[in-house]
């Protein structure tokens, strides 16, 4: 058990003053103790910030290539240890090996991608004013941000909150997920070995409601960047403008795959099952319903039940698809189970807790296929966060684009077509963030922006790509006479 784990604030490596622990267990044998966090008050968080804010000044006047060569060694330090960072996600957060690593790398590459925009920020010359004035702007940094991160992507959000905030000058106070701190913890060990000045980032560990809480109240914080989800987002959104915060909330989904006459049932099955089952159907991106045409429906149905029970579930180490993340995660998915069934929706496959030895202990779930969904039940409307599809027959394109639009969530939607038409068509009137076309719902590119609409997000903000940057940022414009 490593009991090593600190908050990380001014530069130091700190225990709570509130001498409490929290011990995190392995969601695949929860018999087994990970780690030892600290469980931290307010009295932390107001130190945290207070390190953020005299170390402002001093991070936003250094140059932007300096931040980068930063940001660029913690990348390359981050990259020295990805198996071990590998493991500790699996172990953690119950991802399999082949996902944790990924999720790793893309942390790596996202320093490597901020570190260069570090080097790009700057601003425009204007053209002539015609009076001896020269125009131009300055990206400025917001000041000091708090990120706020969920424990579903416990390395990878916050790796892409931290990098663009710290390339574009801004100090930053973090609070990671419960359920995971630990990779969090890690970014900032990588941080500090590149030699980024004190104060500049500070991670503090602890309940959300406390920890989380005060950096929104705190007067010296001057952004917030929240992921997680809807419920506790638009509660952070609220208290953040109403202090007179900048806020990015990226919140919740219930993305939809629409199965056109003329997909191909096996293909669309494989796309949808990919999105829905992967991750354990722990992303905001999962594909929790497939609106499929009645005229390949039964064909769909056969090749996903087909899938779902080839799934091979397990321990992330050795297996296709780990556990849920804790006690708590799994319960909610077992009841919507139940609510599914109770609403009159029929159970195609799954729905229970796998049997075996390799899942006896863990928090198991297989993975569940629901048919003769209509649109308006709760399986179809609320985020489950589990692997969990629902299948909601149409009898035609437009009535499938109805339904996909049919749900308060807006981040990620595709359409699984051959149609070059309907595809078009879908792209132009899906209302999410993120629309693919013959592709899975989950899965993102890190150079290109990520959000959402309607209750998914916060609208006015994206993260990743250039957009990213523009949360962290504030234009001024100089008339130089
Ligand atoms: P969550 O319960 O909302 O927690 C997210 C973060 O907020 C955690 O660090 C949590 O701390 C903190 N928090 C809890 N109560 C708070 C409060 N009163 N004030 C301020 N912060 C508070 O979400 P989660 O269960 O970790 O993550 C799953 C959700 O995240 C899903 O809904 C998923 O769709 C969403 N998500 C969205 C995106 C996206 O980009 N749109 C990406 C990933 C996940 P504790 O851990 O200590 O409770």
């Amino acid at each position: 058990m490593v009991d090593s784990s600190r908050n990380y604030v001014d530069g130091q490596w700190s225990e709570t003053r509130t001498g409490d622990t929290v011990d995190v267990v392995n969601p695949a044998n929860p018999t087994e103790t990970i780690a030892r966090y600290q469980q931290s008050g307010v009295a932390d968080a107001n130190e945290a910030v207070e390190a953020a804010s005299k170390a402002a000044e001093a991070w936003a006047n250094t140059a932007g290539p300096e931040r980068g060569a930063v940001l660029r060694e913690a990348g390359k330090r981050l990259d020295a240890r990805t198996d071990e960072l590998t493991d500790q996600l699996v172990a953690e957060e119950g991802k399999a090996r082949p996902e944790a690593a990924g999720e790793v790398q893309r942390a790596v590459d996202i320093f490597y991608y901020f570190a260069e925009k570090a080097s790009d920020l700057g601003g425009t010359v204007k053209g002539p004013s015609g009076r001896n004035t020269n125009l131009y702007t300055r990206e400025e940094p917001v000041g000091v941000a708090a990120l706020i991160t969920p424990w579903n992507y416990p390395i990878a959000i916050p790796a892409w909150k931290l990098a663009p905030a710290l390339a574009a000058g801004n100090t930053v106070v973090l609070k990671p997920a419960s359920l995971a701190p630990g990779p969090a913890l890690a970014l900032a060990e990588a941080l500090d070995e590149a030699g980024l000045p004190d104060g500049v980032c500070n991670v503090v560990t602890g309940p959300g409601s406390t920890v989380a809480n005060a950096f929104v109240q705190h007067e010296a914080v001057d952004a917030v960047s929240f992921t997680g989800s809807s419920h506790v987002g638009e509660m952070v959104y609220d208290q953040a403008t109403d202090e007179g915060k900048r806020v990015q909330t990226e919140m919740g989904g219930k993305n939809p795959t629409v199965v056109a006459a003329s997909a191909d049932p096996a293909e669309a099955a494989e796309i949808v099952a990919a999105g829905g089952f992967g991750t354990t159907g722990q992303s905001c991106t999962a594909c929790s319903r497939a609106i499929v045409h009645e005229d390949v429906s039964n064909d769909f149905v056969a090749e996903l039940v087909d899938r779902a029970e080839s799934v091979d579930v397990g321990p992330g180490l050795e297996h296709e698809m780990g556990p849920h993340v804790s006690q708590d995660e799994l319960d909610s998915t077992l009841e919507y189970v139940d609510v599914a069934q109770n609403e009159g929706a029929t159970l195609a496959s799954g729905g229970g807790v796998p049997e075996g030895e390799a899942v006896e202990d863990g928090y198991f779930v297989e993975p569940t296929v629901f048919t003769d969904v209509e649109s308006d039940m709760r399986i179809a409307q609320e985020e489950v966060f589990g692997p969990v599809v629902a299948v909601i027959e149409v009898s035609d394109f437009e009535e499938g684009i109805e339904v996909a639009n049919d749900v308060p969530y807006g981040l990620s939607a595709s359409v699984v077509t051959d149609d070059h038409t309907e595809a078009n068509r879908f792209v132009d009137e899906a209302e999410a963030g993120v629309v693919k076309v013959n592709e899975k719902t989950t899965g993102l590119e890190l150079h290109v922006p990520f959000g959402g609409f309607k209750r998914s997000s916060s609208e006015t903000w994206r993260e990743q790509g250039d957009a990213g940057l523009d949360f962290y940022t504030i234009e001024k414009t100089v008339y130089d006479n």
